[in-house]
């Protein structure tokens, strides 16, 4: 049985001639390793066949095309879910692309004082426009939220103790868990209260000369409902400041703009808490700032002045092309255009109307080519972390026939297309799909419709590995 495998030479020479751009050696490293797995199969299995020659060449042919083009590729995203940590969050706006562009290009004054000719410093800009748009004091950028509150609790609470509410010491989203955090910084962790209510004599009660903060954490992806208390913010500031400790903040999602504005919530800006009298807020670049991932970290001018001389700064900085984008991101807010300019705000202001005449428009033109679709109303979410529960109206293109399998099609289409599924169902939801993604998206149903041609067969091997990867996201945050 073994026997009846072609030798190497012979398998990578019929590659080739079906892939001819390919690297020689690739396609030869391809090959032995095709070779391999089918001789441990034969091994493991005496009843088993050997692969025939045309089966073995579209396999070292998929496996040449999975492997010489990027993983990471652009998805129109369909699913409703405006912040989709698995979808790479906020897409970013024209003026934070052009930013990145042109400094990415060449050379920048990244480090460089273009006044003096001297050195200069990768934050001090971008301190002064955070404060500008939070009305913060100060301001820094590092990675991403988890590194902010990581690096403030390094350098304030090494080897001290830090009060976390019982109903706030969670895990938000794959890894990020206070508690592990916390003991990562070198702090520790001192439980108050209850899971479900926390008064503010629980921090009292705790607090002992070893205490360095309090530490109160945003209920990103969870509610607490029905029994609860929370301390007041004005309970908590005056206890901080009598104490000499210091309030940190994570805010997560870190909103400026208010999101009551447009049907959701009440919920606090980041502007909010630095007035609520947080010394230090952490909150994420790319959830509803709708930026780059980064951790922006906002406050006491004296406090963001030691975080910059933290040697674990230089471990969790940002690189020119975040700090390009940051910027472009932040001046929109401050030339108060950031709904009309930074995607994931123009999607969360998308009036329901509008996307009902998108939605109405694209299922007829997917009717006009044979596809059976309809507009239904539907339930978008903000997501990524940011305001639990909260949905808005919005309007998808349902398509008729089995969900699971157009969602497959869909979802390995150029470009993919991700959905959800609903009641059997597959939805389109227009809330996160860009106006001018509309025709795109069209274009990638018709594409991807079962009636359509089918694709060779070498394609489809290709997309079988590729289906391992992409699987529908989850709602972490
Ligand atoms: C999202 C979130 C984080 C993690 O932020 P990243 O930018 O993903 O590192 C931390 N804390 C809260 C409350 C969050 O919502």
């Amino acid at each position: 049985m073994l026997r009846a495998l072609p030798a190497v030479d012979r398998l990578v020479r019929e590659a080739q001639a079906h892939i001819g751009e390919a690297p020689h050696a690739l396609l030869v490293e391809l090959a032995r390793e095709t070779l391999q797995r089918a001789r441990a199969r034969l091994e493991d299995d005496a009843q088993a066949t050997p692969p025939t020659l045309a089966a073995l060449v579209d396999e070292v042919v998929a496996r040449a095309r999975a492997v010489s083009r990027p993983y990471l590729r652009p998805v129109i995203n369909a699913s409703g879910v405006v912040i989709q940590t698995n979808l790479g969050r906020a897409p970013l706006s024209e003026a934070a692309l052009a930013a990145m562009n042109a400094v990415a290009r060449g050379y920048s004054n990244l480090e460089y004082d273009l006044q003096t000719g001297t050195r200069g410093s990768r934050y001090a800009t971008l301190g002064d426009l955070l404060a500008r748009v939070t009305g913060a004091e100060s301001g820094l950028a590092v990675n991403n939220n988890a590194a902010a509150v990581l690096l403030a609790l390094s350098c304030f609470c090494q080897g001290r103790e830090v009060l976390v509410s019982r109903s706030q010491a969670v895990e938000i989203g794959g890894g990020f868990r206070i508690p592990d955090v916390l003991r990562q910084s070198g702090a520790r962790l001192v439980e108050v209260g209850t899971t479900n209510r926390t008064y503010i004599h629980d921090y009292a009660a705790a607090i002992t000369p070893d205490t360095a903060a309090i530490l109160t954490v945003h209920r990103s992806n969870f509610r607490v409902i029905g029994f609860t208390h929370d301390p007041a913010d004005e309970e908590l500031r005056r206890l901080a400041r009598e104490a000499g400790i210091l309030w940190i903040d994570d805010w997560g999602s870190g909103a400026i703009l208010a999101p009551a504005r447009y049907g959701l919530a009440a919920e606090p800006t980041v502007r909010d808490r630095v007035r609520a009298g947080c010394d230090l807020v952490c909150f994420s670049g790319d959830k509803l700032l709708g930026g780059p991932q980064a951790g922006l970290i906002v406050g006491r001018r004296e406090l963001i002045a030691r975080l910059r001389r933290h040697p674990l700064l230089r471990a969790l900085r940002v690189d020119k092309l975040t700090i390009a984008a940051l910027e472009a991101t932040l001046l929109s807010y401050l030339r108060d255009q950031a709904e009309d300019e930074l995607p994931v705000w123009r999607m969360i202001a998308t009036p329901p109307a509008a996307l009902q005449q998108r939605a109405l428009a694209l299922a007829e033109r997917l009717r006009a080519a044979g596809i059976a679709a309809e507009a239904v109303a539907s339930e978008s979410a903000v997501g990524g972390g940011s305001l639990p529960g909260e949905t808005q109206t919005s309007w998808a293109v349902a398509l008729a026939g089995a969900a699971e399998e157009w969602h497959r099609r869909l979802r390995l289409g150029e470009p993919a297309v991700v959905g959800r599924i609903v009641a059997d169902r597959l939805l389109l939801d227009l809330r996160t799909v860009l106006p001018e993604q509309d025709v795109v998206l069209a274009q990638a149903i018709i594409a991807a419709a079962p009636t359509a041609r089918p694709r060779p067969a070498i394609q489809r091997t290709a997309d079988t590995t590729e289906a391992d990867r992409c699987d529908s996201p989850t709602h972490d945050s």
